[in-house]
C-alpha cells in the first residue's frame, strides 16, 4: 500500500493494526472554479432534484455559482436559506433540514460549520448523498465522519455518513472574515497535540492506536506554518494550503474510526465553553478560535510532561495529591446541575483507583524516555502554533477570546471530567503539573 493521500480516496484496505480502513469520500475538490466541479460531479453520480441548503450569508457568497451550475447540470432545484443570524446545528433543525430535504435525490450545503453538519445530519438519516460547497477555511469537519450537534441544549459529536464530495474554491473562502481562516489554521495544528494524546493513551492505557492516518499530515503541518503569514497578507494560495490541511485532517479521523488523531485536551477545553455556554448563555467563540488558544496551553503542559526527570517522579506522593472522588463528584455537580448525571457518567469511564493510578505513573516513569523519542514527530513548540495563529490573525491569549475569563479557567482545570477519553489534560493532573 503506497503511503495515504489523496488517491486513497474511496478505497478501503486492512491495516496492520487489525482494522479495516475505509475512506467513502468519493471526490474532494480544492481548486478556483469548484462549483463547476461539484456540479459535474452531480451530474455524473446524483439523481435530477437537489435540496440545496444555505443561509443568507453564504448564499450571496456562493449561491449564484453554485445554483446555477447545478441548473445547467440539469438539475431541479429546493432550497433552504436560513437568516443572517449564526445558526447552532441542533438535533431539532436538523430534523428540519430532512423533513425539507425528504424528496430531494442528494443534498448540497453552501457554507460552513453548523450548514455542513446539518446537510450530513439530515443526508444520513436520509440515506441520501452531501455535497458540501465551504465557503470559509475555518474548521476541519467538511471531511469527517461526525456532526456536532446540540442534543437536548448538550453538544455531542453523533457519528454519521461522511459527505460524498467537498469542493472548496480558495478564492471564495478567502472571502471570509481572516479570523475565521486563523480558526481553521489552529483547528488544524491542534492535531500536534491532540495526536500525542492518541498516542500516549494507547501506550498508557491500551487503548486503540493507529500510525497511518498520520501519513496525511507529513509534509503538511510545515506548509500550513508556512502559509499562517501569507493567510494574514490575503495570499490566495495559502487560503488553498489551509483548506487541503483541514481536508487531510478530516480524511484522518474518518480513517482511525473517531475523532481521536484530531481531538484530545485542547478540544475538551473548547466543548467545556460550549457546553456552559449552552448551559447558561454565556458567550463562546468560534470552535477553531477556542481549540487554538487550549492547543498552545496543552503543548506547553506536554512539553513540561517530557522534560520530567524520571527519577523525580514521586508516585505516592503525587498519587496522595489526587483530587478525592467526593470532591470531584461535587465540583461536576456544582459545573453542570440538570446535565450532571452524564458529566458524572463520563468521567467514571476513566477515573481510577489509587492502587490504578500509583501503577499508571510507574508505567509513565518508565516508557518517559522512550515516549520523549515516540511523541517528538508530532509535538510542535507552542511558540510555534502561537506564531501561526498570531500571523494569520487570530487570537492566542484566553483574555481575547470572547469567552468569560473564569469560564476558560475552569475548563483548562475541569474539562477533563466531561468525555471518558484520557488526554493530555488528565496526564498533567495525575504529575501534579497545571
Ligand atoms: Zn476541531
Amino acid at each position: 500500500m503506497d503511503k495515504l493521500g489523496w488517491h486513497s480516496l474511496g478505497t478501503s484496505f486492512a491495516c496492520p493494526c487489525g482494522a479495516t480502513h475505509s475512506l467513502p469520500i468519493r471526490a474532494c475538490v480544492v481548486a478556483p472554479g469548484a462549483h463547476r466541479d461539484l456540479a459535474e460531479y452531480a451530474r455524473a453520480h446524483c439523481g435530477p432534484h437537489a435540496f440545496v441548503l444555505s443561509d443568507e450569508n453564504t448564499r450571496a457568497v456562493g449561491g449564484d455559482a453554485v445554483l446555477s451550475a447545478l441548473a445547467s447540470a440539469g438539475k431541479r432545484i429546493t432550497e433552504k436559506v436560513y437568516g443572517n443570524d449564526p445558526i447552532d446545528a441542533t438535533t431539532a433543525l436538523g430534523e428540519e433540514v430532512r423533513a425539507a430535504a425528504g424528496g430531494c435525490d442528494f443534498l448540497v450545503a453552501i457554507g460552513s460549520g453548523s450548514l455542513g453538519d446539518l446537510a450530513k445530519y439530515a443526508g444520513d438519516k436520509l440515506q441520501r448523498p452531501v455535497l458540501l460547497y465551504p465557503t470559509a477555511a475555518s474548521m476541519n469537519g467538511y471531511t469527517s465522519g461526525i456532526v456536532a450537534v446540540k442534543v437536548n441544549g448538550l453538544k455531542r459529536t453523533l457519528p454519521c455518513q461522511p459527505a460524498e464530495g467537498i469542493f472548496a474554491d480558495p478564492d471564495v473562502c478567502a472571502t471570509a472574515p481572516a479570523r475565521m481562516t486563523a480558526a481553521g489554521i489552529a483547528d488544524f495544528l491542534s492535531k500536534s497535540s491532540s495526536s500525542t494524546d492518541w498516542r500516549v493513551a494507547h501506550r498508557l492505557r491500551g487503548g486503540y492506536f493507529c500510525e497511518r492516518p498520520r501519513e496525511f499530515f507529513d509534509t503538511t503541518t510545515e506548509s500550513v506554518l508556512h502559509a499562517a503569514p501569507l493567510v494574514g497578507r490575503g495570499d490566495r494560495g495559502a487560503y488553498k494550503t489551509v483548506l487541503e490541511a483541514l481536508m487531510l485532517s478530516g480524511f484522518s479521523m474518518v480513517l482511525a474510526g473517531s475523532s481521536a488523531p484530531a481531538s484530545g485536551g485542547e478540544h475538551l477545553i473548547s466543548h467545556f465553553i460550549d457546553m456552559k455556554a449552552a448551559l447558561d448563555g454565556s458567550p463562546h467563540d468560534l470552535h477553531g478560535t477556542q481549540v487554538g488558544v487550549a492547543t498552545i496551553h496543552c503543548l506547553g503542559l506536554w512539553e513540561r510532561i517530557l522534560a520530567l526527570d524520571p527519577a523525580r517522579i514521586d508516585i505516592h506522593a503525587l498519587a496522595d495529591s489526587q483530587p478525592s472522588e467526593e470532591s470531584i463528584r461535587a465540583c461536576i455537580d456544582a459545573d453542570w446541575g440538570p446535565i450532571a448525571p452524564e458529566v458524572q457518567a463520563q468521567w467514571a469511564e476513566k477515573r481510577l483507583t489509587p492502587e490504578a493510578l500509583a501503577s499508571e505513573l510507574s508505567r509513565f516513569r518508565d516508557l518517559l524516555p522512550s515516549l520523549r523519542e515516540e511523541c517528538k514527530g508530532d509535538l510542535l513548540p507552542p511558540s510555534a502554533v502561537e506564531d501561526a495563529i498570531a500571523a494569520s490573525g487570530g487570537p492566542v491569549r484566553p483574555e481575547d477570546l470572547t469567552v468569560p475569563p473564569e469560564v476558560y479557567r475552569d475548563a483548562v482545570l475541569r474539562a477533563r471530567y466531561i468525555r471518558n477519553r484520557f488526554t493530555v489534560l488528565d496526564l498533567a493532573r495525575e504529575l501534579g503539573i497545571e
